[in-house]
């Protein structure tokens, strides 16, 4: 048995060693980020054998990977040129490695032949790729765009330090219709104190000046974000600050966290705010969030938009995106691949419903 950890907050560190626990009988192995910082937690509830995740791209031979549905999986970069006080995927993964730019070009060539549709882009921070390689984001995926054949592009998560240093050639290179017009933007504060104390390298105005140009020139963007509630010392003016930001922004799709202590960081040797509080502030920010959602899913209802079938969820119905990667579903058994128009008629929050028009 193989068991893929993380062990990215407190909660799922707990998880993953519950699981670990429960296969510790079997003949287990063990990869992803914890052995590389946990081996003496590990221990103690299993001795298994670990294998180093760089060990298995070098095995796999290449970077990308056929993920569910119509998607494909491209690891662009592995680690960051980040130092933020908090976390612990710094320590496991290290210093930014971006792969090559050819082995990333033969992997999407390689899915798009096999008929993946939605080529997701990972790595720590996207907007990094290349950084370490005198090469640069926006230039890749022009490269990609290049490619032929019939998919799209969903870049992954981008600290707001990267796209800021490159944010005009990036704004550029999403004008691909091969790109979704979709930018997942981590602010994690709206206060530029917590921000510093975070180690972010950037401040809420310059969060604020990324969500402007992006959505000046691609006015149905979708821009996801994620926060962290309760960072040690965050006062109810700080928080305030985020709820701001988060108003002003209208992210769509908030990954909210409550602040959690990972060993070996700096931000570790600092008072935890009361657990009560850390809750409280997530609830609000949820509240906050889940009208943004609404708001903009109800710009959609009863506007005509071009579909792709990328995933199956039950029978009968069908996960398509549209180019700004909204989530709609399509209460028809569609294949793979199958690229249509559809009118948009509910908004279910996390999701639209939308019914076919035709085929294109
Ligand atoms: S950019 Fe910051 S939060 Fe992201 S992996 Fe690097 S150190 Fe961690």
């Amino acid at each position: 048995m193989i068991i893929n950890t993380c062990t990215v907050i407190e909660a799922t560190e707990r998880k993953m060693l519950r699981r670990l626990k429960t296969f510790a009988d079997r003949d287990l192995y063990v990869t992803g980020c914890m052995p590389l910082v946990q081996m003496d937690l590990i221990s103690t509830v299993c001795a298994p054998r670990i294998i180093h995740p760089d060990e298995i791209h070098e095995r796999a031979g290449g970077v990308g990977s056929p993920g569910a549905g119509a998607i494909g999986v491209v690891q662009v970069a592995n680690g960051c040129v980040g130092r933020c006080s908090y976390c612990i995927t710094r320590l496991a993964r290290g210093r930014l490695r971006s792969a090559p730019a050819e082995d990333i070009l033969d992997a999407v060539r390689r899915l798009v032949a096999s008929g993946a549709f939605e080529i997701q882009l990972t790595g720590q921070d996207v907007a990094a790729w290349g950084i370490d390689r005198g090469e640069s984001l926006p230039d890749l995926l022009q490269e990609i765009s290049d490619i032929p054949g019939k998919f799209a592009v969903r870049p992954g998560m981008m600290h707001p330090g990267s796209v800021h240093r490159i944010l005009d050639p990036l704004i550029d290179a999403y004008a691909s219709p091969k790109i979704f017009q979709f930018l997942h933007l981590p602010a994690q504060s709206g206060s530029d104190a917590v921000l510093d104390r975070m180690k972010r390298r950037y401040h809420a105005a310059d969060i604020v000046e990324i969500v402007d140009s992006f959505r000046k020139r691609y006015p149905d963007m979708m821009i996801s974000s994620d926060f962290i509630t309760g960072f040690p010392g965050e006062t109810d003016e700080e928080f305030e600050q985020t709820l701001d930001l988060l108003r002003r922004t209208a992210f769509v799709k908030v990954n909210i966290t409550r602040y959690s202590r990972r060993p070996g960081t700096p931000a570790a040797a600092l008072k935890d705010l009361p657990e009560r509080i850390r809750k409280d502030r997530s609830r609000r920010l949820l509240s906050e969030a889940n009208q943004i959602y609404d708001a903009y899913n109800n710009r959609w209802i009863g506007r005509e938009t071009a579909i792709v079938a990328t995933e199956k969820n039950m029978p009968g119905s069908t996960v398509c995106r549209n180019p700004s990667y909204l989530n709609v579903i399509i209460k028809e058994d569609l294949p793979f691949g199958f690229s249509g128009r559809a009118v948009i008629t509910e908004n279910r929050r996390h999701y639209v419903i939308g019914k076919l028009l035709r085929e294109v």
